[in-house]
């Protein structure tokens, strides 16, 4: 059997690999502690599911839901938007649920990518970008994510022919895997950018509701002119520990929302409605959810950062998003540092490069360990010589 060129291509999902790995030990009795993959352990909040126990038995939702989502969900989402982010958008024309992030993620660049063309993606970045660009037959043109520039796309760095020839610019600020934000000031460029070179912008914006310290997360939306040129996605997944329950929703440009849904109506029937009611029920929840759960997230953060930095390698405590990114140790690759400390202290990191080329020099710890084991994760790091 002969698989498409686009099957031959895909390299391994980064968690694949790490999750045999830590099958491989587990099966021979050792307790494996994973920092390595960016899934809120802890459940979703009592409301949200008594939602789902309700609209499950009601047969009015044991039907095909329509594409575009329930009119009391775009609603809601709008509703939402204009409490957290004081911009207002059209539940009709302007806001699209999606079956998860990923899902959007994957099938948007089908709405403006021809066999040949390219988009802009960050390196490193959330895979999902590139694949499905490569899906759509077009080619990613990575933009570095430096430390030296605070984890931002040098934008002038990249060469005029392929700006001007670029359809899409990926961007996700609270930042996979480095932890990162972007400024108001920041999206301000990236708008003058897109109008420059008739780029429509993505915006990534799963993370917008986990910060700490009192930091609010920007939405690119709230930029002027970025409904002109742009589309933001936004999950339930990590606000609202709801990976499990697959929905989030795009805003912006309706006519990108339009081509979008135009797409999506022809790939899937719609998210299943008991689930669009659970979101229902988290976005009109006491939002004090959200505040106790990064309350959680924030104490888990510092004593991650602790541990890394009593070992000696580079952090910056990331003010939003579920990751710290640390630097590991120089003459060390992040494959390495993180091969020893799973061999040693049976801890698994994420190396960088599974994100990207530029992710290498440093390793992804994920805040998404219950505590007990973050806990003596910790202290096996901090145990772990350096050398
Ligand atoms: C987790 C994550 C997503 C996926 O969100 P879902 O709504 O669960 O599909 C998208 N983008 C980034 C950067 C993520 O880390």
């Amino acid at each position: 059997m002969q698989v498409a060129n686009r099957v031959e291509s895909l390299e391994p999902y980064p968690f694949v690999e790490i999750s045999r790995k830590i099958a491989e030990k587990r099966a021979q009795g050792i307790e494996v502690i994973t920092f390595g993959i960016g899934d809120p352990d802890l459940p979703t909040p009592g409301p949200i599911l008594q939602a789902l126990h309700t609209a499950a038995d009601d047969p009015a939702n044991h039907r095909y839901p329509e594409s575009e989502g329930l009119p009391e969900l775009r609603q809601a989402i709008s509703e939402w938007m204009q409490d957290r982010f004081g911009v207002t958008f059209s539940p009709e024309t302007e806001i699209l649920p999606l079956i998860g992030a990923k899902e959007g993620i994957a099938h948007l660049p089908l709405c403006f990518i021809d066999p040949g063309d390219i988009a802009l993606v960050p390196d490193p970045g959330y895979p999902v970008y590139k694949t499905g660009t490569m899906f759509a037959g077009g080619t990613s043109h990575l933009m570095p994510l430096l430390e030296q520039n605070a984890y931002l796309p040098d934008l002038d760095a990249i060469p005029a022919d392929v700006a001007d020839a670029a359809k899409m610019i990926w961007l996700n600020y609270p930042n996979n895997p480095t932890g990162a934000t972007a400024t108001p000031e920041f999206f301000e460029r990236v708008v003058a950018f897109a109008q420059q070179h008739e780029i429509v912008v993505c915006h990534d914006n799963a993370y917008s509701d986990v910060a700490y310290d009192g930091y609010v997360p920007p939405a690119f939306m709230q930029t002027d002119g970025a409904r002109d040129v742009g589309i933001e996605f936004y999950s339930f997944s990590k606000t609202w520990n709801m990976t499990g329950w697959r929905i989030a929703w795009a805003a912006g440009n309706p006519e990108l929302i339009n081509a979008f849904m135009r797409v999506k109506s022809n790939i899937d029937s719609g998210i299943p409605q008991a689930i669009q009611r659970m979101a229902i029920a988290a976005l009109q929840a006491d939002q004090d959810l959200i505040v106790r759960n990064n309350a959680r997230l924030q104490d888990r953060r510092d004593r991650v950062v602790g541990a890394c930095q009593k070992i000696g390698l580079t952090v910056t405590s990331p003010k939003a998003s579920l990751y710290v990114w640390a630097r590991v140790p120089e003459g060390q690759t992040s494959t390495e540092f993180a091969s020893r400390l799973l061999e040693e202290k049976d801890v698994v990191v994420t190396p960088g490069p599974a994100f990207g080329a530029s992710g290498e020099g440093y390793v992804r710890l994920s805040l998404t360990v219950p505590d007990a084991d973050l806990e003596e994760g910790v202290r096996r790091i901090g145990e772990f010589t350096n050398a």
